[in-house]
């Protein structure tokens, strides 16, 4: 097997489960970082405020 580093958090892991992270959680953050970062759509209105409370994560191992 070969392992992969998870771009988010750095571990080291197996899974192709959640590719190209080590987890669900870290695809989540990959994912909030890129539409925070990646905002730049034209013609839409700001009307949503862009606040997602932090949630927690039961998956956590
Ligand atoms: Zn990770």
């Amino acid at each position: 097997m070969k392992k992969k580093k998870c771009p988010v958090c750095g571990a080291l892991f197996v899974s192709d489960e959640f590719k190209p992270f080590c987890s669900k959680r870290c695809a989540d953050v990959d994912l909030s970082r890129w539409l925070k970062g990646g905002y730049s759509i034209p013609g839409r209105p700001a009307d949503q405020a862009d606040e997602v409370p932090g949630r927690p994560d039961p998956s956590d191992a």
